[in-house]
C-alpha cells in the first residue's frame, strides 16, 4: 500500500504548534473534543436514517466507547456515527474548513494569553489531540459503505490515508499513541471525571472500558460502564443543572471555551411546545463579520437533531448566540427547506429573539447605567487585554460585553423594526461627555435647556470626533453629543430618525440650529453678526471655488475654527457616502458645503480683503487654502496637495519678518 505522506494545510501547521503550546494547561479537553464530534456524528447518522433507515443497518444503537489499553499506551474513541469516507478524512482533518480561519490563524500572536482568548473564540477541535499523542490513527467507515479507511498522522509532517483491511461495520475509532507525560489519561478514574466535567450532557451513552495496568494483579480488568448520564441537557429540569454543566453544554454547541455572557434556558408550552436553551458568548466570535458566519443554533425535533443550517430560527444580528432549540411540534421527516419558510420557525424565532433581549436588558438593568468602564477608545481591539485569572471568572460586566459584541446588534437596529425600542434601550454609545459609555436614557436625562434633538456626529474614531469644528458650538452650549464611530452607525440613524420623540440631528450635516439653547457660563454672543461685507465676502468664495461647493455659507455651529465642510441637508451624510462608494454604490460624491466662521479673526480679515481689488490673488489662494484645510479636518483627501503645501509656505512667509 503506498504510503505518502500527504502535508497539512499551512495554516494547520500554524494552528497545531499555537493550540499545543498555548492550551499545555487545558490539555485534558482533547477528550471533550473527541467525545463532542463523536456525539456529532451519532446525531447525523441519526439525522440520515430517519430518511434512509438502511444507514442504521442491524444495529440501530448509538454509542460512543472509550478503550483505555495501559498496556500497550493506547486511549481510543470509538462511534458508531456517520463515519467519513476517504475524501472526508482528508478534507476534515487535513484542513481547518471553519470559515475565517485565515484571519483567525493572522490574528495569533504567539502570546500565551491572548491566543488564548482568540482560541476560545475558535474552538480548536480535532487537532488539539496532539497536545496528549505523538502519534493518531483514525479509522472510519461511512455508514451505507463497505470499504473502510485508515488516516494517520504524527501531528507534524502530515498525514496519510490507506485502505483499511479489517474496517468497521460503521463509525470511527480514533487512537492516541500518548505522550511519555500525558499517561494519566489512561487512568479510569480520571477519564471519569474528565468525562463527568467536560461531557456528561452529551445524550449518547459513553462506555468506559478500562484495562488494568500491566502488572497490576489486585485490580480485574473493568466492566464496561457507563459514565454519563446520557440525557439531553436541556430537557433536564433546570433546578438539576449546575453552571459547570451549563459552561461545558455551551462549549460544545458553540465551539469555544470561554464563558456565556448570558444564558435563556425556558419550555414553551401552547400553540407551540419546544424547549429552547441559548447562549450568548463574552466574546466577539472571530469570524462575526465573515459573511458565511450563522448562528450556532441548532434544531432537534423530540430530541433528534434534524439541523444545525436553519438560518431563519434567528435575525442574523444575533448571529453570536449559539444553543439547542428542540420542538414537539415539527414532523421528524420534515426537511430544511420547508422548515426554513414554515410559520412554526418564524413564531420560534419571534419568541427567541425577544427572550434574548430581554436577558440582555435584564444584564443592562444589573449593572446599572453608570458609564464609568472606559470605552476602549483608540486601542484597536476593545478590552484586548487579557485579565487576571480570577478577574476572568466573573465575565465581563454589561459595558464590556457591549464593547465587544454591540456594533452588532445596533445591525438590528435597521434590520428589525419590531424589536427597535428594546434594541435602543440596550445600546450604549460614547460621547463628548467623557470616556465612558452612555445610553439614550442617560442623554436624554441631560439635555440641555432648548436642546430638543439628539446631537451627533461620525467618523472613523471617537478620539478624532471629539476635536472636529463641526462639534463647537454645542460643546460651547454645554450640550452632549454622541460619537457614532462604528460603520453601523450610518445606516440606522437615518432609518430609525428618533428616540423618546427627540431626532437624531447630525452635527456635519444640513442646517444646525442651536440658537434657542442658551452658551453655557458665558454671555452669549448673537450668532446674526454677519454683515453685508461678510455676505460679500462668501459670494466671493463661492465664485471662486465654483464647482467644488455646493454652497458657501455662514456657520452656526463653528466657534475656534475658521472653516468646516457639512454635507447637505437632503444628501446622505459623508461616511455614509464614502461607504457606499467604496462598496461601489455610488459612483461619485456629492459636493460639501463650506461653512465660514463670522467671528473668526482670519475670516474677518478676508471680509476686509474682499473691499480691495489689489487684494484678489491673496483672497484666491487663502480660500483655496481654507478649502484643503476642511478637508484635511474632515478626514478627506486634498485632491492637490503639491499646491496646498506650497499656498501654505507662501502665506506662513508673509506673517514672518523679512529676512535681512
Ligand atoms: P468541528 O467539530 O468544530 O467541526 P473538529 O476539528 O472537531 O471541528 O472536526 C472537524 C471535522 O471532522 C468535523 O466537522 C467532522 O466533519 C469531522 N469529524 C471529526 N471527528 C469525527 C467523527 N468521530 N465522526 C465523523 N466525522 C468526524
Ligand atoms: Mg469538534
Amino acid at each position: 500500500m503506498d504510503e505518502v505522506v500527504q502535508p497539512f494545510e499551512a495554516d494547520v501547521g500554524r494552528v497545531l504548534e499555537i493550540v499545543i503550546n498555548s492550551l499545555y494547561k487545558e490539555r485534558a479537553i482533547f477528550l471533550r473534543e473527541l467525545i463532542s464530534n463523536a456525539s456529532d456524528a451519532c446525531d447525523k447518522l441519526r439525522y440520515e436514517s430517519l430518511s434512509k433507515p438502511e444507514l442504521l443497518g442491524a444495529d440501530p444503537k448509538l454509542e460512543i466507547r472509550i478503550l483505555a489499553d495501559p498496556g500497550a499506551n493506547l486511549l481510543t474513541v470509538v462511534d458508531d456515527g456517520i463515519g467519513m469516507d476517504k475524501d472526508e478524512l482528508a478534507a476534515n482533518l487535513g484542513t481547518i474548513a471553519r470559515s475565517g480561519t485565515a484571519r483567525f490563524v493572522q490574528e495569533l500572536t504567539g502570546d500565551r494569553a491572548k491566543d488564548l482568548k482568540l482560541i476560545g473564540q475558535f474552538g480548536v477541535g480535532f487537532y488539539s489531540v496532539f497536545m496528549v499523542a505523538d502519534k493518531v490513527v483514525v479509522r472510519s467507515t461511512r455508514a451505507g459503505q463497505s470499504r473502510g479507511w485508515v488516516w494517520a498522522s504524527d501531528g507534524k509532517s502530515g498525514f496519510t490515508i490507506k485502505e483499511d483491511d479489517q474496517p468497521l461495520p460503521r463509525g470511527t475509532a480514533v487512537t492516541l499513541h500518548l505522550k511519555e507525560d500525558a499517561k494519566e489519561f489512561l487512568d479510569a478514574a480520571r477519564i471519569r471525571e474528565i468525562v463527568r466535567t467536560y461531557s456528561d450532557h452529551v445524550a449518547f451513552p459513553i462506555i468506559l472500558e478500562a484495562k488494568p495496568r500491566p502488572g497490576d494483579t489486585k485490580t480485574k480488568a473493568h466492566e464496561p460502564q457507563q459514565i454519563n448520564s446520557a440525557s439531553a441537557l436541556w430537557a433536564r429540569p433546570r433546578s438539576e443543572i449546575t453552571e459547570e454543566q451549563y459552561r461545558e453544554f455551551y462549549h460544545h454547541v458553540g465551539h469555544t471555551f470561554d464563558e456565556p455572557f448570558a444564558r435563556v434556558h425556558f419550555t414553551a408550552e401552547g400553540t407551540l411546545s419546544y424547549t429552547a436553551l441559548l447562549f450568548v458568548p463574552s466574546h466577539r466570535p472571530f469570524d462575526l463579520y465573515d459573511p458565511k458566519r450563522r448562528h450556532g443554533v441548532r434544531l432537534y425535533v423530540r430530541r433528534v437533531f434534524i439541523t444545525d443550517q436553519l438560518e431563519e430560527l434567528l435575525p442574523r444580528y444575533l448571529r453570536f448566540v449559539s444553543g439547542v432549540v428542540d420542538s414537539e411540534d415539527l414532523q421528524l421527516n420534515v426537511s430544511r427547506e420547508t422548515l426554513q419558510h414554515g410559520v412554526v420557525v418564524q413564531k420560534m424565532r419571534k419568541q427567541l429573539t425577544k427572550r434574548i433581549l430581554d436577558e440582555l436588558a435584564r444584564k443592562a438593568a444589573e449593572a446599572g447605567e453608570g458609564g464609568s468602564v472606559p470605552t476602549g477608545e483608540g486601542e484597536a481591539r476593545p478590552n484586548g487585554e487579557a485579565k487576571p485569572e480570577e478577574q476572568k471568572s466573573k465575565g465581563p460586566s454589561y459595558l464590556e460585553w457591549w464593547a465587544e459584541l454591540g456594533p452588532v446588534l445596533k445591525e438590528g437596529l435597521f434590520e428589525d423594526a419590531e424589536n427597535r425600542a428594546k434594541l435602543l434601550e440596550l445600546a450604549r454609545f460614547k460621547s463628548t461627555r467623557g470616556p465612558g459609555w452612555v445610553s439614550l436614557a442617560e442623554y436624554v436625562g441631560r439635555m440641555r435647556p432648548g436642546q430638543d434633538a439628539i446631537l451627533y456626529v461620525t467618523g472613523e474614531s471617537a478620539e478624532a470626533l471629539r476635536s472636529s469644528p463641526q462639534l463647537e458650538a454645542a460643546l460651547a452650549k454645554g450640550c452632549e453629543v454622541l460619537l457614532l464611530d462604528d460603520p453601523v452607525d450610518e445606516f440606522w440613524v437615518p432609518e430609525v430618525r428618533e428616540y423618546e420623540g427627540k431626532k437624531f440631528v447630525s452635527l456635519t450635516k444640513g442646517e444646525v440650529d442651536l440658537s434657542r439653547i442658551p452658551d453655557e457660563g458665558k454671555i452669549e454672543t448673537p450668532d446674526e453678526l454677519w454683515d453685508d461685507s461678510f455676505k460679500k465676502l462668501l459670494a466671493k468664495m463661492k465664485s471662486l471655488l465654483g464647482e467644488e461647493v455646493k454652497d458657501v455659507r455662514p456657520s452656526k455651529r463653528l466657534r475656534e475654527s475658521a472653516v468646516c465642510l457639512v454635507a447637505d441637508e437632503q444628501g446622505l451624510d459623508f461616511r455614509l457616502e464614502r461607504f457606499l462608494k467604496q462598496h461601489h454604490q455610488l459612483d461619485r460624491l456629492s459636493k460639501p458645503i463650506l461653512e465660514v466662521n463670522g467671528r473668526h479673526e482670519l475670516v474677518r480679515r478676508m471680509a476686509a480683503m474682499a473691499a480691495d481689488p489689489a487684494m484678489e490673488q491673496d483672497l484666491a489662494e487663502l480660500t483655496r487654502l481654507l478649502l484643503d484645510q476642511a478637508r484635511i479636518v474632515q478626514g478627506e483627501p486634498i485632491p492637490d496637495p503639491g499646491a496646498f503645501s506650497r499656498r501654505m509656505s507662501a502665506f506662513l512667509a508673509k506673517g514672518l519678518p523679512a529676512a535681512a
